[in-house]
């Protein structure tokens, strides 16, 4: 496995970060993919332009504005608020379909440039439900990238039984727990670092932070 190439679908957050330094410690060759689809803040993709070069990956940016065409929503749009889902729905970030989209264009680049292994941050514990964020749906996906392009892939997921807390340990274990706590944009306040503090995606990574710094602080007494 050590010799063999990966492709890391990359945003500049938190979870494909920490996905970007596991794939370099198991792979000889890691490569990111960053899709830009006209995210609300374009501070996302030079954050994630940053960590590629200062981690020494190659990155692709790919250009997915039609996923905005498709389906407008407050990931994109400025004048849509960001607001958790009432009980039982879908809050309101969810752009259908996303995961299935990105994850085939990563599946055609792996194929374009000889990996075999695709990486991705996405995860079943906290998936908000969006449904193609699924271990079920990516299982599913990773035979129709093989049967479509007659090749051998492996979709990794190294964060889907994961909470926060536990992907916070992770990305200490792999020696990055600062960097990724620095350097890594979640916010959809656009701040990077620890962010506004107040909207959903940042009190989802506040909460697990503190959770794995009272276990991490707990062990060391
Ligand atoms: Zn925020």
């Amino acid at each position: 496995m050590k010799k063999e190439k990966a492709v890391v679908v990359f945003s500049g957050g938190q979870d494909s970060t920490t996905c970007l330094f596991w794939a370099k410690k198991k792979f000889q060759e890691v490569e990111a993919v960053t899709f830009d689809y006209g995210q609300r803040h374009r501070l996302e993709i030079e954050c994630a332009k940053n960590i590629a070069e200062e981690l020494g990956v190659k990155q692709h940016i790919l250009d997915m504005q039609l996923l905005n065409q498709l389906a407008p929503n407050a990931l994109t749009r400025e004048s849509i608020t960001v607001k958790a889902g009432a009980d039982g729905e879908l809050p309101n970030t969810f752009v259908p379909g996303r995961n299935l989209l990105f994850l085939s264009f990563a599946g055609v680049l792996a194929s374009q440039i000889g990996a075999r292994h695709i990486v991705t941050g996405v995860c079943e514990t906290d998936f908000s439900g969006y449904p193609d964020c699924r271990d079920i749906f990516i299982k599913s996906l990773n035979v129709t990238l093989n049967l479509s392009m007659d090749q051998q892939f492996v979709i990794h997921t190294p964060l889907m039984w994961r909470n926060k807390a536990e992907t916070w340990a992770l990305a200490d274990e792999l020696g990055a727990f600062d960097f990724v706590r620095e350097k890594t944009l979640t916010c959809y306040n656009g701040i990077i670092a620890d962010g506004c503090g107040e909207c959903p995606a940042c009190k989802l990574r506040k909460r697990g932070l503190e959770q794995y710094l009272a276990i991490r602080n707990g062990q060391s007494e």
